[in-house]
């Protein structure tokens, strides 16, 4: 039987071209078809792809027998069901990158449209008049720009801010000094310190618990009087109240929009009628060479996918080769020792992870690669975009970032199915280590030099304090009042009356008060939460 292809919401021709050069492949190129109507016939097909317009639904992947293939020319797969995907079989393909140049290039565009007052000039000129007194612009030349998040898109407006003259700096902790070093970027310590000198500040950052309101109110109150805010990343990285009330103030001089909480705009939103933002919808991949970057991208990974069965590319795509049954509970520690590691090293202020190293014991050396992929998929949730980080690229998407992997021989002797996690940042190393035997659930069994025993799931509470009668009470009251139910709760000391270290799992997420509530406490010393996200 021929493999037969469903092309829709007008994916780019040059995408399709390398589907039909292929002789095995029948392709049926249509425009976004109605819910109904793709039902109807979705069970003829092996592969779908199209971009955002066409919901792969639930009912629809159930009905779709012989679906191998959901291809994504884009980056979001929120039109997908996901899990069911999952639960099926069916690869679920994206295309994260090839729109980066599309968004660097449509800041530039935003906010000299902005400077220079572009739209109102345009305007003005078509409705017949010719005025020019008020529309006496800045330049960029010699402004100071501020960056959050120093990734694809942060380092490609870097490039292009050196060519306008500006001053660069950007925050991103997660990334390295030589990174900095080669974009010719000054490192700001903080967000605070890269509000304070920055004249136009733009977000480049995925939404996530960290950055979800990063510029609220009090940083807004950071900038400089007269500075420009600029959000081409997502939208609720920039609290749209605030930026109001900067911008009513005449804190803030303007702003440069293409993202939105909600989307598409509602009718009367808030920022509809200022003169001095810059409301786009959401096109910042919306270029020629983006699209036909992505459907290329997309259609060659699914034509893999279909020809050689190569998954490398499927977001949701298991190990092949590996038994999930007995690899997945030690995957999963492996990610979530990284994630405790890191959240730890960060609540030190060590954020630049440099290495990852993995010990593990020997039952589980001959799945030392996959591993090693768990444990940098576990370092970089959070601070990648969770569609774009698997189990299968997490190792290249690390080692693209400048971070060194490497996993021992072997002979790490506390339990033949042990894995311990170390993770450097600069001149600080954190190890988390944990078993995962085949008879019970993954535990975490050792943080820094503490013997802890707890499983690895929901939200984790690591505390560090002094080892002093009335702790453990003090903890367990402040949970309590913040409505904090403790699933598991350990201590460990080194030695009595020194140094304490308490984990504590508790189900869901907590309020955001709660880790100050627990840092005021007498003799608590630290206190870091860690929300496990994806699945190994
Ligand atoms: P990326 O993963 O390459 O870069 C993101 C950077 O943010 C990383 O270097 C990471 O270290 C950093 N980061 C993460 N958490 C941080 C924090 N709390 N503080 C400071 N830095 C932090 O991603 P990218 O491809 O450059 O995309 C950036 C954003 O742009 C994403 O939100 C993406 O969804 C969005 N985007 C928007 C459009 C559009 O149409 N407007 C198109 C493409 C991408």
């Amino acid at each position: 039987m021929p493999v037969r292809i469903l092309v829709t919401d007008e994916v780019d021709r040059e995408g399709v071209e390398l589907l039909r050069a292929v002789p095995e492949f029948t392709i049926d190129e249509l425009p976004t078809l109605p819910a109904a109507e793709l039902l109807e016939r979705v069970d003829q097909y092996d592969a779908i792809i199209g971009r955002s317009a066409t919901r792969i639904s639930e009912p629809l992947l159930r009905r779709a027998s012989r679906l191998k293939v959901v291809g994504r020319a884009g980056v979001g797969v929120d039109n997908v069901a996901m899990d069911v995907a999952t639960e099926l079989g069916i690869a679920v393909i994206n295309a994260p990158a090839g729109n980066t140049v599309a968004v660097a290039e449509l800041f530039f565009g935003g906010v000299i449209s902005l400077l220079r007052h572009l739209t109102r000039a345009d305007s003005s000129m078509h409705e017949g008049r010719w005025e020019r007194s008020d529309l006496l612009g800045t330049e960029l030349r010699g402004k100071t720009l501020g960056i959050v998040g120093l990734g694809r898109i942060g380092g490609e407006v870097s490039h292009r801010a050196h060519a306008f003259g500006m001053e660069v700096h950007a925050y991103d902790p997660y990334v390295s000094d030589e990174r900095f070093a080669a974009l010719r970027v000054k490192r700001a310590a903080t967000l605070d310190a890269l509000l304070e000198a920055a004249q136009i500040v733009t977000v480049h950052v995925p939404l996530t618990d960290e950055t979800t309101r990063m510029i609220d109110a009090s940083a807004l109150r950071r900038l400089r009087p007269g500075a420009v805010v600029v959000n081409m990343a997502r939208g609720g990285i920039v609290d749209d109240d605030a930026l109001r009330a900067a911008l009513d103030a005449g804190h803030v001089a303007g702003a440069v929009l293409d993202v939105y909480l909600k989307e598409p705009l509602t009718g009367d939103h808030a920022f509809r009628g200022y003169p001095n933002v810059v409301l786009l919808p959401h096109i910042g991949a919306s270029s020629a060479e983006a699209q036909r970057n992505v459907a290329v991208d997309a259609c060659a990974a699914v034509r893999d996918a279909l020809l050689n069965g190569d998954l490398s590319r499927s977001l949701n795509g298991a190990l092949a080769g590996e038994d999930a049954a007995t690899l997945g509970p030690a995957l999963l520690l492996a990610r979530r020792a990284a994630a405790v590691a890191r959240a730890l090293l960060a609540e030190r202020g060590a954020t630049a992870i440099d290495s990852v190293t993995l010990k593990m014991g020997e039952d589980l050396t001959s799945s030392a690669g996959a591993l090693l992929a768990a444990a940098a998929a576990g370092t970089l949730e959070g601070v990648i975009e969770s569609e774009r980080l698997n189990l299968i690229n997490a190792r290249a998407l690390a080692t693209a970032r400048g971070l060194v992997l490497a996993h021992g021989e072997g002979g790490f002797a506390p339990h033949s199915r042990a894995i311990e996690v170390r993770l450097v940042a600069g001149s600080q190393s954190m190890r988390v280590g944990g078993v995962a035997a085949l008879d019970m659930p993954p535990r975490l069994t050792r943080i820094a030099d503490f013997h802890v025993d707890v499983a690895p799931r929901g939200t984790l509470v690591v505390l560090t304090n002094h080892d002093v009668p009335g702790v453990i009470g003090r903890v367990g009251t402040a949970l309590a009042d913040a409505g904090v139910n403790i699933a598991e709760y350990h201590q460990a000391r080194l030695a009595a009356g020194g140094d304490a270290l308490a984990v504590v799992t508790i189900d869901g997420a907590p309020p955001a008060h709660v880790r100050a509530s627990l840092t005021a406490l007498r003799d608590v010393r630290s206190a870091t939460i860690v929300r496990f996200g994806g699945d190994a």
